[in-house]
C-alpha cells in the first residue's frame, strides 16, 4: 500500500505527538518535520528517524551551529508532502495557509487558528465527512475536543435542549516556559467565552454557553458540564451510552482516582507513551441525573486528546477510509487506546 506523506510543520507539543501517532499508521507516513530552533525537540526528531527541515533558510546556519544536519528548509520540504499537519503556534499556521495554496497541499490546521482559517472544523466522531476530501480543516481544540465527544453521544441519544459548561483551565503545559502566575486563578473575562462557540462549528444546532478561569495547574483541563435533556434518563442510561462510544475512559473517586494529577499517574501506570491519555475522562461515581438534568465532570490531557482527531482527520481528507468508526478504531488500536 501507497502511505500517505505527511509533513509536520512546527515539531512542538502537538507535533511531536502527531507525527508519533502517523509513525504508528500503516497507511500514512511523516516525510519530514521542521523545526524552527536547534532545541532538544529537533534531536529528538533525529532520534526517532524524522528527516528535520529549518522552518526557513535563515534557521539553517542556527542548525549548523549545533552540528544538526538539516535535510532542508520547509520549501523543500513542501513538494514531498500529500498533506501538512500544522502545528505552528496560534495564529502562525494562518500565515501559512497562501504558501499551502499555492503549493496545492492539503492542510491541517489547529485549535489556536480560527474556524474561518478552513471553513471546516473537524471531530471524528461528531463530522468525519465534513472533511472528505477537503484542502483545508481545522481540528478543533483540546476543549472543544472534550466537549463536543461526551456531548454528541448524549444529544444524539437523549437530545439536549441546553448545555452550560465551567473550564477549570490548566495554566500552561508542563514543557512550557512561558507559564502562568504560580498562586492565582484568572476568570476569563469576555462571556460567554469562546469555547461554547467553538463547539457550535461542528454542533451548530446545541445551546452551549460556557465560562473559563485558568489555574496554577499544568495537568488537565477539568469541565464542570450541566445539560437540560429532552429525555429522562437514568444514570446507568447516561453511562452506557459514553461506554458504547470510543476515545472516552471512566474513573472513579471510590478507587482513588480523585483529581487531574491522579488521572495523569494512571496515565503513566498503564505505560501510556510520554504518560499522555487521549482518551477523555470521566468520573462515574461524579455523574448525576435530577429530573431532565445531567451533570458531570470531564478531564482533558491538553496535550493528547486531539491527536487521534488529526490521525482521522488526514484519512478523511485523504479519502482513505469511508466510514469514521472503521478509521477510528484503526487510529485506536495502533495507539493502544481504550486498553
Ligand atoms: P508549541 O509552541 O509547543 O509548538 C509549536 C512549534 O512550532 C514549535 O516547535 C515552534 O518552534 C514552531 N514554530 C514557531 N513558529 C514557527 C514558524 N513560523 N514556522 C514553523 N514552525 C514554527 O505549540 P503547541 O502547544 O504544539 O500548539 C500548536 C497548535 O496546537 C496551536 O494552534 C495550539 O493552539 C494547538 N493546540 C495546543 C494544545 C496544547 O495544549 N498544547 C492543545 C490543543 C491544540
Amino acid at each position: 500500500m501507497t502511505k500517505v506523506k505527511v509533513g509536520i510543520n512546527g515539531y512542538g507539543t502537538i507535533g511531536k505527538r502527531a507525527a508519533f501517532a502517523i509513525q504508528h499508521m500503516d497507511d500514512m507516513e511523516v516525510v519530514g518535520v521542521t523545526k524552527t530552533r536547534p532545541s532538544y525537540e529537533a534531536r529528538l526528531a533525529m532520534k526517532e528517524g524524522l528527516p528535520l527541515y529549518a522552518a526557513s533558510k535563515e534557521n539553517v546556519a542556527d542548525f549548523e551551529k549545533e552540528d544538526i544536519k538539516v535535510a532542508g528548509t520547509f520549501e523543500d520540504l513542501l513538494p514531498k508532502c500529500d498533506i501538512i499537519v500544522d502545528t505552528t503556534p496560534g495564529g502562525v499556521g494562518e500565515k501559512y495557509k497562501p504558501v499551502y495554496e499555492k503549493a496545492g497541499v492539503r492542510a491541517i490546521f489547529q485549535g489556536g487558528e480560527s474556524h474561518g482559517v478552513a471553513g471546516i472544523s473537524f471531530n471524528a466522531m461528531a463530522n468525519y465527512h465534513e472533511a472528505w476530501g477537503a484542502q483545508f480543516v481545522r481540528v478543533v481544540s483540546c476543549n472543544t475536543t472534550g466537549l463536543v465527544r461526551t456531548l454528541y453521544p448524549i444529544d444524539r441519544v437523549f437530545g439536549i435542549d441546553k448545555c452550560f459548561a465551567a473550564l477549570v483551565r490548566r495554566g500552561a503545559d508542563p514543557g512550557d516556559k512561558k507559564g502562568f502566575a504560580l498562586n492565582a486563578i484568572e476568570p476569563s473575562l469576555k462571556l460567554p467565552t469562546h469555547h461554547g462557540t467553538d463547539v457550535q462549528t461542528i454542533m451548530p444546532w446545541l445551546n452551549i454557553r460556557t465560562m473559563a478561569v485558568v489555574t496554577p495547574t499544568t495537568m488537565m483541563h477539568v469541565h464542570c458540564v450541566t445539560c437540560e435533556l429532552k429525555k429522562k434518563p437514568t444514570e446507568n442510561e447516561v453511562l452506557s451510552v459514553w461506554d458504547s462510544v470510543p476515545r472516552i475512559r471512566f474513573v472513579s473517586g471510590k478507587h482513588g482516582i480523585k483529581s487531574s494529577a491522579q488521572v495523569m499517574e494512571l496515565a503513566r501506570d498503564l505505560g501510556r507513551p510520554r504518560g499522555d491519555f487521549m482518551e477523555i475522562i470521566i468520573w462515574q461515581d461524579g455523574v448525576k441525573v435530577e429530573g431532565h438534568t445531567l451533570y458531570y465532570y470531564q478531564a482533558i490531557h491538553q496535550e493528547s486528546d486531539i491527536v487521534p482527531e488529526i490521525v482521522d482527520c488526514i484519512r478523511s481528507m485523504m479519502k482513505l477510509e469511508e466510514d469514521p468508526m472503521r478509521s477510528i478504531r484503526k487510529t485506536d488500536r495502533a495507539m493502544g487506546i481504550g486498553k
